[in-house]
């Protein structure tokens, strides 16, 4: 029997219940639902606090199918996830009194929201791949670099938080995910009452956006000196504030040169701006699984992720056991997954490599 990878996305068929005889996307939901029966039972998959006041999405050929869903209780939650068995997983970061209602803040009622940032790397110049969605360990690790930039440059030093007020999660594609969390209850209180415009402003500040070389505060001018391995510059720069004036003294060259250099010191974070900001987003669920890739959306602790590595660390480890004979009809770049290469000529993959195929689109076929 040959089962064949060929769904073609209609717009009005969106739900696996309308696929059905589709086997290999029947397959794959069976994986996912033993995912979330492991997931539940170990407590890996997030309960949003205070659930009855948090808007629910999900998806699953496409990321969001389906939002402003609701539930009573936890219990309701985690029945509903595990009959839905969604390949994408969300929860709105924001509190609202009416999460089940269409519309904006107004319309739902927004009273709180949680503070988080998305780093969501693309290529970079030493990826092994062609295809810009596909993922290897350089693109992973320039994510993972971002995420210690963001703490160990801008949260930490700059707004006095340690790394027990943070939650790290790999995204389960080229990210993460850094939740401020602060333990003391008062700061958390006032960070999360924060209006939209008071999170851009805390966006801005570590985007540079406000940075003005005729004052250069303490924080972007420790930052900057750090990373200019020029020592006569960075002396020079040390003994003043007013940088422009300084800057302007110099031959055209060597303004240029110092600019781009501030500049690309200012430009090493790629963070989604929409999800500090924006009232209603959606953010996924923590400990689901990404349908994309079949990888899981992972906390890490801060300790742990200089050593963490995705293609390793992020696969469930019932997906690594079992493995399907196949036939992939197309050119696809290589991916190694826990030591092993696969590429379009492998013919025996386990199920991680199955569920990242079919999340990726690819023309494949299992062979029994
Ligand atoms: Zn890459």
């Amino acid at each position: 029997m040959i089962y064949m990878n060929k769904i073609v996305l209609n717009p009005l068929k969106n739900k696996p219940e309308e696929y059905k005889g589709n086997k290999i996307l029947e397959r794959i939901r069976e994986y996912y639902k033993e995912y979330f029966i492991q997931a539940i039972k170990r407590k890996w998959l997030e309960i949003p606090e205070d659930i009855s006041h948090r808007e629910i999405g999900f998806g699953y050929l496409k990321k969001v199918e389906d939002r402003n869903l609701s539930f009573d209780s936890d219990k309701d939650y985690l029945k509903w996830v595990l009959e839905k068995t969604p390949f994408h997983l969300y929860k709105s970061l924001s509190y609202m009194e009416y999460p089940h209602l269409f519309g904006g803040a107004q319309q739902k009622k927004i009273f709180k929201r949680e503070i988080a940032f998305d780093i969501d790397v693309h290529r970079v110049k030493k990826c092994t791949h062609r295809d810009e969605g596909w993922i290897c360990k350089y693109c992973l690790e320039e994510a993972k670099n971002q995420t210690f930039i963001l703490i160990d440059e801008f949260l930490i030093p700059d707004f006095g938080l340690s790394k027990n007020d943070l939650r790290i999660v790999f995204s389960g594609n080229r990210g993460y995910h850094i939740y401020i969390k602060p333990q003391d209850r008062e700061i958390r209180d006032t960070i999360e009452h924060w209006n939209r415009y008071q999170r851009r402003y805390l966006i801005e500040y570590i985007l540079g956006k406000n940075l003005s070389l005729n004052y250069v505060g303490s924080g972007w001018k420790r930052r900057i000196l750090n990373n200019i391995k020029n020592k006569q510059l960075r002396t020079q720069l040390s003994k003043y504030d007013n940088w422009k004036k300084l800057i302007d003294k110099k031959n055209e060259k060597d303004k240029n040169k110092i600019i781009n250099l501030i500049n690309s010191i200012k430009n090493r974070l790629e963070l989604d701006e929409k999800v500090m900001e924006d009232d209603i987003r959606l953010l996924r669920v923590i400990g689901s699984l990404h349908g994309y890739t079949g990888f899981m959306v992972k906390e890490i602790k801060y300790n742990s992720l200089e050593y963490f590595n995705p293609l390793n660390h992020a696969i469930f480890s019932k997906f690594n056991k079992e493995y399907y004979n196949v036939k992939i009809n197309q050119k696809i770049d290589s991916l190694r997954i826990k030591d092993r290469l696969y590429t379009h000529r492998s013919r025996e993959i386990p199920v991680i490599m199955l569920l990242f195929l079919f999340g990726h689109g690819v023309d494949f076929e299992i062979l029994d």
